[in-house]
């Protein structure tokens, strides 16, 4: 079976998860591969609440997508993920990024909403149609949903563990939203399973959250719970290539 791992954090500058370590582990797992996100760490300094911005670390988010964008250029099936921070940089989402990545946890720095600058890149983000990983608290999931609704695909990882929690967006209806999906990463097989039996496996993708989650195990995990070939084969590949397919710019 096709697989793509949806949810891989990969970077060089302050974590150690080079893509020379996350190839081995996709090999060994069977998985053809992956959309990759820059860590955190090399976005902005996520352990100093009131940090806004500064030379270098937009330097450090340059640097950290460009090593993304190399991968994709050299390797077949990688999606590169452009991290959106707070100078909010219309022209960088044409570098041929397949997706977007919207990442704030309440006590983190946050993002600065009130700027009209915000507002444009939402915008210029739906236009493209480019699917945003949106890990924020839950009255900001809620709200970001509101503003990209029916514009672009938003996949809330962990079926919502750090969103305010999975049965918190359950009773929302979140999950009611056909542009809304949930990727599997460090996700309880109930909670799994709960989402198939009510919106069924068009809107579910498999990922692993490495190097919090491996994917090997991760996918293990997923491949036993009794779930149909053909939703598998969905959660596994079919509905992120659909949601990547046309912003991919795939090497040969
Ligand atoms: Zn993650």
């Amino acid at each position: 079976m096709y697989v793509i791992d949806s949810h891989i954090h990969c970077g060089i500058q302050n974590v150690d998860q080079p893509f020379s370590d996350i190839r081995p582990l996709l090999n060994r797992a069977r998985i053809s591969g992956a959309c990759l996100f820059a860590p955190v760490e090399d976005i902005y300094d996520r352990y100093r609440p009131g940090f806004d911005d500064n030379e270098f670390w937009k330097a450090t988010r340059k640097r950290a997508h460009d090593y993304l964008l190399q991968i994709a250029c050299q390797n077949r099936s990688i999606y590169p993920y452009y991290f959106v921070w707070n100078d909010f940089l219309i022209e960088d989402l044409d570098r041929g990024f397949a997706g977007i990545k919207w990442h704030h946890h309440s006590g983190e720095p946050p993002y600065h909403y009130e700027n009209p600058r915000c507002g444009a890149m939402i915008d210029a983000i739906c236009e493209r149609g480019l699917p945003v990983v949106l890990e924020e608290t839950f009255d900001r999931t809620i709200w970001f949903i509101q503003q990209a609704a029916g514009r672009t695909p938003v996949i809330i990882p962990h079926l919502g563990l750090l969103n305010g929690g999975f049965t918190r967006l359950l009773k929302s209806g979140v999950w009611e939203n056909e542009t809304v999906y949930a990727d599997t990463a460090l996700a309880g097989s109930a909670e799994i399973q709960t989402f198939l039996d009510q919106y069924g496996a068009e809107r579910l993708l498999f990922g692993s959250d490495y190097p919090f989650g491996y994917p090997d195990n991760q996918l293990q995990n997923l491949l036993h719970m009794g779930i149909l070939q053909e939703d598998l084969k969905k959660i596994c590949a079919e509905n992120i290539l659909r949601l990547v397919g046309k912003n991919a710019h795939d090497a040969d």
